[in-house]
């Protein structure tokens, strides 16, 4: 592990994380992000290069516009600093190896949805199925996991089980809760993807009646996205440890 590296893919993780902030806020409403300069949603002023560096020009500016004064939404340098943080870790973890792939493109993806799915409580097909392609690269030639069908048992259970809880919710689970599980069930495989349902429902529920507690409704909807992202996440990174730590505790103290 070289802190050199590490470094560096936290800056690179920052700069690319400011810019998935961009697609996971324009893909929904169909605005094109390779076009158009950031501008304040407020007062409309063009954003300029020191508006733009990642979470410092936020920490700098105190969480408002240089011009008009209104708050900018904390949303930007923390999925700047998340993206930064999952980069680095991701090396730490892997180092350069093929599974380095793998998690920078997992992390990609799951950043983006997570946007989405704050602000406008979609996941765009088009973001799943532009990470289909790599994420198919990945598990079935550069990093397959062993064995190599466990990807695509994943994508199924994974599916089918959030297809399930859809029909059973009747329409608390979006559609793109579904469609995003066949994307990330080829990278968690089959014990991960069961985890990542896990935790996902762990934080959800501990989210939902710590902070919505006293104004939810049935009618409330709550975006699952981001549930799903960060029990994904802690799965892929921390589930086997996870289950052994589980398993040692519960199960083979006990024998
Ligand atoms: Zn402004």
């Amino acid at each position: 592990m070289d802190v050199f590296w590490v470094v560096y893919m936290a800056a690179i993780g920052a700069v690319l994380g400011s810019f998935y902030n961009v697609v996971g806020m324009r893909t929904p409403i169909s605005e094109p992000f390779t076009t158009g300069r950031s501008h304040c949603p407020h007062c409309q002023r063009r954003l300029s290069g020191l508006d733009l560096i990642p979470v410092v020009s936020w920490l700098l500016l105190r969480g408002k516009c240089r011009t008009c004064g209104r708050a900018i939404s904390p949303v930007y340098p923390l999925t700047e600093a998340v993206t930064a943080f999952l980069f680095a870790y991701s090396y730490y973890v892997f180092g350069f190896s093929a599974e380095l792939a793998a998690a920078l493109i997992f992390v990609s993806l799951l950043v983006i949805i997570t946007v989405s799915d704050l602000y406008y409580y979609v996941i765009p097909d088009r973001v799943l199925i532009f990470f289909a392609v790599p994420v198919a690269a990945v598990r079935l030639v550069i990093a397959p996991l062993d064995p190599w069908w466990l990807a695509i048992a994943g994508a199924v259970i994974g599916f089918s089980l959030l297809y399930i809880l859809a029909v059973i919710s009747n329409g608390g689970m979006g559609g793109g809760d579904i469609k995003l599980y066949a994307v990330i069930g080829p990278v968690l495989g089959v014990t991960g993807t069961l985890l990542s349902l896990f935790f996902a429902a762990l934080i959800g529920l501990t989210v939902s009646l710590v902070f919505l507690g006293r104004k939810m409704t049935r009618k409330t909807a709550v975006p699952f996205g981001p549930f799903i992202a960060c029990g994904a996440l802690i799965a892929y990174f921390w589930g086997e440890q996870f289950l052994v730590f589980y398993l040692e505790t519960f199960l083979y103290s006990r024998l």
